[in-house]
């Protein structure tokens, strides 16, 4: 009995400690998740959880929107630590190996009403996230901040949110794919957030962002009860829950990710990424599978691998 009830003490603390701090720190990746074949039950804490598994704590953590300021640069402003300047510029030429690399670093580059900043840090080394966002006063995006960590080319994500980038982890079969297009394909994904927010309703972002913490912290404190009539509310607010919002997010980003692996392969091993990618959104993300297809369905020639 006496063990019994140390071990009821250990699993009560255990879960204590877990309430406590309800987000793993980043760094959790796919090779620790890619077992897990069955569906997961993404619930209201689980999201940022996942979410930032990858993005880190600042993607849970959103500001908001800075005030405009004038700025005396336009285009990308790439802040690089010296150590990691020969580490980026590979992961950056990369991306830029792509017609849809080319073309979207050429739009933010060539842009005079916007600026794109790209930071390397030490940070979330294994991640990357996008945010600082700034927009005019008549709600046209004008700013935003990529921020890569120095390690980009290791670490795979999980296939929950992630279900592009986690196509390319090693295999019998894709063990060849190379550390720098593991992070190109992660700067994909950060593009395709920036893409998106640009395309979005400013307005709503920004309340989005404001009401999201909100509506977590009566979640985590009425007994996780989302019938609850005070996150209906701003749940109508927002346009969604924050689950929802979590998820198109993402998987916008992933749509972008997606975009590039396209590019980048030629038609039999981009195949058996696809296929990858269409297994793990058939688990996750039956609701969004539609952006995908679109992207499947896009390869000028070739097989579009069951899509
Ligand atoms: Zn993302």
């Amino acid at each position: 009995m006496g063990q019994v009830r140390w071990l009821s003490v250990a699993v009560i603390s255990i879960l204590l400690t877990l309430l406590a701090f309800p987000f793993f720190p980043a760094g959790r990746t796919a090779s620790q998740l890619e077992r897990e074949t069955a569906p997961v039950v993404i619930t209201p804490e689980s999201s940022p959880r996942l979410v930032t598994d990858y993005h880190g704590v600042s993607a849970s953590s959103a500001k908001p929107a800075e005030n405009l300021h004038l700025r005396n640069s336009s285009g990308i402003q790439e802040q690089v630590p010296e150590k990691y300047a020969a580490r980026y510029q590979h992961w950056k030429q990369e991306f830029l190996g792509t017609d849809i690399g080319r073309q979207q670093w050429a739009s933010y580059q060539n842009n005079p009403d916007f600026t794109l900043t790209v930071v390397i840090t030490g940070d979330n080394p294994e991640g990357g996230t996008t945010g600082h966002y700034e927009w005019s006063a008549k709600g046209k995006l004008v700013a935003a901040t990529i921020t890569l960590g120095c390690r980009l080319d290791e670490g795979v994500p999980n296939p929950v949110y992630f279900p592009v980038m986690n196509s390319l982890l090693p295999t019998e079969t894709t063990h060849n794919v190379g550390g720098e297009t593991l992070a190109a394909t992660k700067i994909a994904h950060e593009f395709g957030h920036v893409n998106r927010t640009a395309k979005g309703d400013a307005v709503l972002y920004q309340l989005q962002t404001q009401l999201i913490p909100q509506y977590n912290r009566i979640f985590l404190s009425n007994g996780r009860d989302a019938r609850d009539p005070r996150l209906i509310e701003l749940a109508r607010r927002m346009g969604a829950t924050p689950v929802e919002i979590w998820e198109d997010r993402e998987y916008w980003g992933e749509t972008n990710a997606m975009l590039y692996l396209r590019d980048r392969f030629a038609d039999d091993f981009r195949c058996l990424l696809f296929s990858r990618i269409k297994r793990s959104i058939d688990l996750y993300a039956k609701d969004y599978e539609e952006r995908f297809v679109n992207i499947a369905q896009s390869t000028s020639s070739g097989p579009r691998c069951g899509w």
